[in-house]
């Protein structure tokens, strides 16, 4: 689970500090930790009704019992997503947690892969030389947001709109049986 967050208030300049070589980070045992609006996830922001939400992030290294590094990306936040249903802004929770081992080329993902049993939630990534963390966060999110997010009940006007939409085919059918006779000209 997620420790507590220590937000960083995070500027454009800082966002060097987030260039790291994975290796040294984890075995150096770096945690890095902080917190940025939307403005700052631009992909993630294009998912979104608006940029009014942010997300708070923590990247902790360390080196797995194989020797491999191991980054564990956890991303909290709260953003605003678009409701398949009714196109209407909802509110959206980020929490996601995945462990990540560092592999510097898809054979050695490979090979990483194959150790791995079928329900082990880690993830395998390549990455040779430097990474900006900010990416790494950024996918985190991404790939935890809902393909289709709608709201649970959505707000009334539109839940109604949408009620109705989807129930006249069958009153609409209902109608023509019940006026069938009526329908002939
Ligand atoms: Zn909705």
């Amino acid at each position: 689970m997620l420790k507590f967050l220590i937000f960083t208030p995070l500027s454009k300049t800082d966002m060097s500090d987030y260039l790291i070589v994975p290796t040294d980070f984890c075995k150096a045992g770096n945690v890095l930790e902080g917190k940025g609006s939307l403005a700052m996830f631009e992909r993630v922001a294009s998912a979104c009704a608006d940029t009014s939400g942010g997300l708070a992030w923590r990247v902790a290294g360390s080196i797995d019992a194989h020797g491999r590094p191991r980054l564990v990306l956890s991303v909290k936040g709260s953003i605003h997503l678009i409701c398949q249903r009714c196109l209407e802004g909802m509110d959206h929770q980020v929490d996601t947690e995945t462990a990540v081992v560092v592999t510097f080329s898809e054979p050695e993902a490979d090979e990483v892969e194959m150790t791995l049993a079928d329900d082990d939630p880690t993830e395998v990534i390549v990455i040779d030389g430097k990474v900006d963390l900010i990416d790494l966060i950024e996918d985190e999110a991404l790939l935890s947001l809902p393909l289709s997010p709608r709201h649970e009940v959505c707000p009334d006007k539109d839940a109604g709109r949408w009620k109705e939409e989807k129930v006249s085919p069958f009153a609409v059918l209902k109608g023509m049986k019940g006026a069938a006779g009526g329908k002939k000209k």
